[in-house]
């Protein structure tokens, strides 16, 4: 996240605003009366508009003046008020009656004073009253902005000099990424090299990875290293409730930026404006959204022309819920990958975090990264913050070890809400399930080499993986292939069953992906010597959004069918048991390796599987 850095002229403003507060609750009631006194860029719509909002119960508040309506939109919750906007009025009888079917609190605006008295109070107590409100509006909200600035980019600009200057040193555990955007670094700061032979600088990085895994920070890091201004936005910044107002958001932030090139964007959450456009599709969609994302789409193609270097950094979690558009050449085109950390990732986390506290000397961090399976930089980073908390809170100099394994303690159950950190039982679990595919899959060359095996938890699907990868293009595959990989898929829970000889919640994806394979062999690709070579697959109900329908075939076929799947399945599950017990040492000097390191991957994993001894199935 953005770090929000307080200008003093806004601290002041707060010190104000508080004395405000202290003169009551009646000049507040007041105050919504003035904006229209003086707030200066204030959007003005047509009056079509405003009765629209207001049938559509957008809005919260009226004040009607001679020649100016000023109104409020409701806001998204009480720390983010609505906007104020304004319409001139027209001769419309209607309108009161209008308001009160709908709820809307309304007022006539005050009458504008005259007099030397009048017009100096109008000069100075508006802007303070005006505090006042922004006051109130962001007390609880940590400095939300008021909804009162329309169309002006909300977005913050950290020049390069700022004591906010960071380098790539400052990111850890993300090595490939950092790796990736040396190159965007290098295309700010000699974009002639490139543009002068031809080459076309990208516009768009796409940042993809779970929250607080430093995808923020690797962006300022880029703009650190290259000497470039940084503009910063967040996806939700743009969308507010009134058509226009995110788009024209977009054309200024772009606008800013272009004056300022070489620059970067950084835009957080993407995914709030880049939804695909059709997901809103049966409630009417989201107009504001979908300008937000024209006006951004319309930008990006546009800049690049007139030779300046603007590269647009953007985050998500989400990268499939984005609107194909922006992936296309010339926009986001490239994706890079910020993970969570492995344990030597997480190593270099603490120990940049770390060197901001005064540790005592016998604190191991290595002990800590160990011990922080599945936490992200942002979770690092507060477990040190959280150490160095209780150590103060102890009267003490230094972090001891024990305010770590409390910390840990303290950030674990706030994560267990949140996402999955594994306990030691179920790091163990976990380990086991994932060599168990990798030695089943290592006698399985058909559908690949195993690459990797991995416990670090990714994305929110998967608890670990085992990652093997097709060595060529394959187009057919024998019978004797898939049951292979069938095998291979149920050497996780069979791995479990053997050394714990219990089974966990943790196969499902793996026994539903057999099932569908086993499903296929004997329905589609009539493997099945009881079936024969006839093609049994389901109907599609084309009126329930493809939904499958019952088989077309007899009740005695579709138990056949059934008992079919079930035979495969199950002498998948004999074969990959067959394995693991007669590789057993090696299933366990293997899975207690993979506990220590949490990745085990390239020629090391590969001399390891190499040992596994095949099992001459007769089933
Ligand atoms: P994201 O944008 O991915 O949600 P941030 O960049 O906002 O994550 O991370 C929040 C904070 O967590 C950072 O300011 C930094 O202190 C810490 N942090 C996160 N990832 C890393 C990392 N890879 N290396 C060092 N610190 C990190
Ligand atoms: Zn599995």
């Amino acid at each position: 996240m953005a770090v929000k850095k307080e200008d003093p002229k806004r601290s002041q403003a707060r010190l104000i605003g508080n004395v405000l507060l202290l003169i009551g609750a009646g000049l507040l009631a007041i105050n919504i009366f003035l904006p229209n006194l003086f707030a200066p860029p204030m959007a003005r719509v047509p009056y079509s508009l405003f009765v629209h909002e207001i049938e559509e119960g957008h809005v919260a508040r009226v004040y009607i003046g001679q020649d100016q309506i000023t109104y409020q939109l409701r806001g998204v919750s009480p720390e983010i008020p609505g906007d104020v906007i304004s319409t001139t009025p027209i001769f419309d009888l209607n309108l009161p009656e209008r308001l009160e079917k709908s709820g809307v609190e309304f007022a006539a605006a005050p009458v504008q004073k005259t007099g030397w008295f009048g017009t100096l109070l109008s000069w100075v107590i508006p802007p303070l009253i005006f505090v006042g409100i922004f006051q109130l509006f962001s007390r609880n909200g940590g400095g939300a902005p008021g909804g009162l600035q329309i169309g002006k980019s909300k977005a913050k600009v950290y020049v390069e000099g700022e004591a906010t200057k960071t380098l790539f040193g400052d990111v850890a555990g993300v090595d490939e990424a950092k790796q990736e955007l040396q190159e965007i670094v290098q295309f700010l700061k000699t974009p002639e090299k490139y543009t002068k032979i031809g080459a076309k600088i990208p516009k768009g990085v796409l940042l993809v990875g779970p929250p607080g895994t430093g995808k923020t920070l690797l962006a300022k890091a880029v703009a650190g290293e290259a000497g470039v201004p940084f503009f910063s936005i967040s996806g939700s910044e743009f969308v507010e409730l009134f058509v226009g107002v995110g788009s024209s958001r977009v054309r200024d932030l772009f606008e800013q930026a272009k004056k300022q090139s070489p620059c970067i964007i950084f835009i957080d959450e993407l995914d709030a404006i880049g939804k695909a456009r059709s997901s809103g599709g049966m409630y009417g969609g989201n107009d504001e959204r979908e300008q937000t994302l024209n006006q951004l789409l319309t930008e990006m193609d546009g800049f690049g022309v007139d030779g300046t270097t603007v590269i647009v950094l953007a985050a998500t979690n989400r990268p499939e819920t984005l609107d194909q558009a922006l992936l296309r050449p010339g926009r986001f085109d490239r994706q890079v990958l910020v993970d969570r950390p492995d344990k030597s990732g997480r190593l270099e986390i603490l120990k940049i975090h770390a060197a901001k506290v005064t540790l005592d000397k016998s604190v191991d961090l290595e002990t800590i990264a160990t011990r922080t399976s599945g936490f992200a930089g942002a979770d690092l980073a507060n477990l040190v913050n959280e150490a160095a908390l209780l150590a103060a809170r102890a009267g003490r100099e230094t972090v001891l070890l024990e305010d770590f394994a409390e910390a840990v303690e303290r950030v674990v159950a706030g994560l267990e809400k949140k996402s999955r950190v594994l306990n030691e039982n179920e790091k163990r679990i976990v380990a086991y399930h994932e060599v168990g595919h990798a030695l089943v899959g290592a006698l399985n060359s058909s559908s690949g080499k195993v690459e990797k095996i991995s416990i670090v938890p990714r994305g929110m699907a998967a608890l670990g993986y085992t990652l093997q990868l097709p060595t060529e293009d394959r187009f057919l595959l024998s019978k004797e292939e898939i049951e292979a990989q069938i095998a291979t898929l149920l050497g996780g829970r069979s791995a479990e069953e053997i050394i714990f000889g219990s089974i966990t919640t943790g196969a499902s994806n793996d026994l539903q992906r057999a099932t569908e394979l086993a499903d296929k062999m004997v329905t589609s690709y009539g493997m099945s010597a009881v079936l024969g070579p006839l093609a049994y697959q389901k109907q599609q109900n084309q009126f329930l959004g493809g939904m499958e329908m019952a088989r077309n075939v007899s009740p005695a076929t579709s138990e056949a069918i059934d008992k079919e799947i079930k035979s495969i399945v199950e002498n998948a599950h004999t074969k990959a048991l067959a394995i693991l017990n007669n590789n057993r040492e090696l299933l366990e000097s293997i899975s207690e390796k993979l506990l220590e390191t949490e990745v085990i991957e390239g020629d090391y994993l590969t001399g390891l599987l190499a040992q596994v001894k095949p099992v001459e199935v007769n089933a």
